[in-house]
């Protein structure tokens, strides 16, 4: 845990913060090579939602952004996506958290696309419909190497959700703390 240690001084958000958050593998479950296509097979990962609680308390604004290049393979359509959102949204509201907006890319991984992770183009989104937002003043959390580039090069603090520490340890520029879920990411914010 010594790379976990280093870096714990160096993370110091605060209540005017505000949060990026990765989908699969982070608020649900992968499913392994497949995408999640409908509310039937979404299924919230154990204490993501009690995590998003929490972070609804701690965070100034809250967002999702995810690639979703299902769409972009014709797999399934936003229409699709957007309802299984809608439904995910009703879930968290009814349990105390929140989502200020969600960000999503249907664009396939060799389109070039910038919107998608991790390219920052779901970050400037954010930032041009939410005046006021500070990359410098965000956490992006997400379980992929992807996620915490597309932090990195927004110059926000990144924190990977994975029980593999190998990551940490290969890419310990880009990851500024490993937690093996969004709980005990919420529960260490709580002693800040
Ligand atoms: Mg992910």
């Amino acid at each position: 845990m010594k790379g976990h240690k280093k870096r714990l001084d160096s993370f110091s958000p605060d209540r005017s913060w505000n949060l990026f958050l990765d989908r699969d593998g982070v608020v649900n479950r992968k499913l392994p090579g497949d995408y999640v296509k409908d509310w039937e097979h979404f299924e919230f990962l154990p204490g993501s939602l009690e995590a998003i609680r929490i972070f609804s308390g701690f965070f100034r604004k809250i967002f999702i952004v995810t690639n979703q290049q299902g769409i972009g393979k014709g797999l399934m359509t936003a229409e699709q996506l957007e309802a299984l959102h809608r439904q995910m949204l009703t879930v968290i509201h009814d349990q105390g958290g929140r989502i200020d907006q969600i960000y999503y890319c249907p664009d396939l991984e060799d389109s070039g696309s910038l919107y998608r992770k991790p390219n920052i183009g779901m970050a400037l989104a954010a930032r041009k419909d939410h005046p006021g937002i500070r990359f410098r003043e965000s956490v992006m959390a997400g379980d992929s190497i992807s996620d915490m580039i597309f932090g990195k090069k927004t110059g926000m603090q990144t924190i990977l959700i994975s029980t593999d520490r190998l990551p940490a340890l290969k890419h310990a520029s880009l990851i500024d703390l490993t937690f093996p879920d969004l709980l005990h990411f919420a529960r260490f914010l709580m002693t800040k």
